[in-house]
């Protein structure tokens, strides 16, 4: 008989585990406790509007292609996934605009419009990022890094490709210009880091998206989700909804069962968690017995990612000018960004994302009208900011932002709307501190030093999503289901 695997969680980590699990041949099943799929991926539909809850920006899309290969299926026959021609509209406080995308002659336009003479240093860095890409990504990101020897091996070539600076100091060694160092180093913040304290090697976020393209799903993202779910019932995956794992049971350093909320035991010969390692060890594992000093230290050391506050609104008004993604840059980077992962404060200050899907798919919001959401970085919850006090503060201060700048008179042209902070990352999505990225991608957490996809404790526990190697993003977490099938 199949040897029976539990997946706990269905974002886009536990969705690719199970199927590439399903594809070896063991008895899968997945276990949410939510109703629906895709966590941070997870719909929303508010007054006709649908909202992707979490990511939009589909870059790597052949992650995907692969997971519909394994069982010789088609993923166009599934979901349509289309590329977009402008990536992203950068606009800075005082109304300049940086439009990006895949075109060298358009990049080269705009990267002169800010500074002619960077434009020779940013070609040098779309090379070095190369470099980066080759090592960091095509070498590394589906490669299990359990032991030592296997990381101090990667030293050599980390060091070369100068790992050991931020995404920010190795932009700032090729361009000059402060509005086009923000254009380029703001990757990281995509991944929940710092860009003045992530590992450079980040920078190969750059390279990837020239690489493939920047892409949507038609439906939104949440269709992807919905095509995973048909071909995962399609190969017999067993999918429990409103599953809360409560507990893992543990046998020494065998994990024999889980159970399910407080009440029904299942049990497997493997888990696969899905769920934020640093909350699963903290709080579904009860007997820590097993867990060795080194190991009690590194749970204590990390240092999470940033929050989120995610306003979802749609507007009765129509911005056909508003491109599908914009990053509206506020007046300070540094310290802002200081503000947040340091100090933990709020600020006024702010930067955002904002998300128009209804740019290239009108079908998210009603005739005529227009589906947004609006993504704020904000401190973690180690902030002990009251959300349920600031956020209708918060929101009317994003609100009017937006109103002054990329979205005049959107204060009253708003017909619905909701939002989330990090308490929804911490409680519902059982992320500690509410982190909107679990730990932070810094170098110290990174690869070896990052929670392992095969458990450092217990010999049968893996883990997959943004919490392990190799990170936080959709081609991160769907690589991280690609390092088990080398542990299988
Ligand atoms: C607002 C936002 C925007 C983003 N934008 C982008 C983007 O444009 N592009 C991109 O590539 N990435 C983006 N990201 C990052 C990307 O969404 C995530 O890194 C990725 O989706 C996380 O997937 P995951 O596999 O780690 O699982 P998660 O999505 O974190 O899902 C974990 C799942 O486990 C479930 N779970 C947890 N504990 C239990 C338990 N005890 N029992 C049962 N179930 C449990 C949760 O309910 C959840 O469904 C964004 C993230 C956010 C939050």
């Amino acid at each position: 008989m199949a040897k029976k695997i539990i997946i706990i969680g269905s974002g886009f980590g536990g969705l690719a585990a199970a199927l590439r699990m399903r594809a070896k041949g063991y008895n899968v099943v997945l276990v949410e406790k939510h109703p629906d799929l895709g966590g941070r991926a997870r719909v929303f539909k508010k007054d006709k509007f649908t909202y992707d809850g979490g990511p939009t920006v589909v870059t790597a899309p052949y992650l995907f292609d692969e997971l519909f290969s394994l069982f010789n299926k088609k993923i166009s026959d599934y979901v349509k996934i289309v590329p977009l021609d402008l990536w992203y509209r950068f606009v800075f406080n005082d109304g300049e605009k940086f439009d990006y995308n895949g075109d060298d002659k358009a990049m080269e336009e705009q990267v002169k419009k800010f500074s002619s003479k960077d434009y020779v240093g940013y070609k040098k860095l779309v090379n070095f990022t190369e470099k980066i890409f080759d090592k960091g990504f095509t070498d590394l990101s589906d490669r299990p890094f359990n032991n030592l020897v296997f990381m101090l091996k990667q030293v050599p070539a980390l060091l070369k490709l100068k790992s050991y600076k931020s995404v920010y100091s190795l932009v700032s060694n090729y361009i000059s210009n402060e509005k086009l160092r923000r254009v380029f180093s703001m990757h990281p913040l995509l991944v929940g880091g710092n860009p003045f304290s992530t590992t450079s090697i980040y920078t190969l976020i750059l390279f990837l998206e020239k690489k493939w393209g920047i892409h949507y799903s038609m439906g939104g993202t949440g269709s992807i989700v919905n095509a995973l779910e048909k071909l995962m019932k399609e190969e017999k995956i067993k999918i429990i909804k409103n599953a809360e794992v409560t507990e893992i049971l543990t046998n020494n350093k065998i994990v024999k069962s889980v159970k399910i909320n407080n009440s029904e035991v299942i049990d497997c010969d493997y888990v696969i968690c899905n769920s934020d390692p640093p909350n699963v060890y903290k709080n579904l594992i009860k007997s820590k017995n097993n867990y060795n000093f080194l190991f009690k230290q590194k749970m204590k050391r990390m240092d999470y990612s940033m929050g989120l506050f995610v306003y979802y609104f749609g507007s009765r008004k129509k911005y056909d000018d508003v491109a599908h993604h914009t990053i509206y840059f506020g007046k300070s980077y540094e310290e802002h960004l200081n503000k947040i992962f340091e100090k933990k404060v709020l600020s006024q200050d702010i930067s955002y994302y904002l998300h128009r899907p209804s740019a290239t798919d009108p079908n998210m919001a009603p005739d005529g009208q227009d589906a947004f959401y609006v993504l704020v970085p904000v401190p973690n919850n180690l902030s002990r900011i009251n959300w349920v006090n600031e956020g209708e503060k918060f929101k009317d201060l994003v609100l009017d932002k937006m109103d002054k700048s990329v979205l005049p008179g959107i204060k009253e042209n708003v017909v619905s709307d909701f939002y989330l902070t990090p308490d929804y990352f911490e409680k519902d999505l059982a992320t500690l501190h509410g982190s909107g990225f679990s730990i932070q991608p810094k170098f110290s957490q990174s690869a070896y030093f990052r929670f392992h996809n095969q458990s450092e404790i217990f010999e049968n526990l893996y883990f997959v999503g943004a919490g392990t190697h190799p990170g936080a993003g959709m081609p991160g977490v769907l690589s991280s289901a690609k390092v088990l099938d080398r542990l299988f």
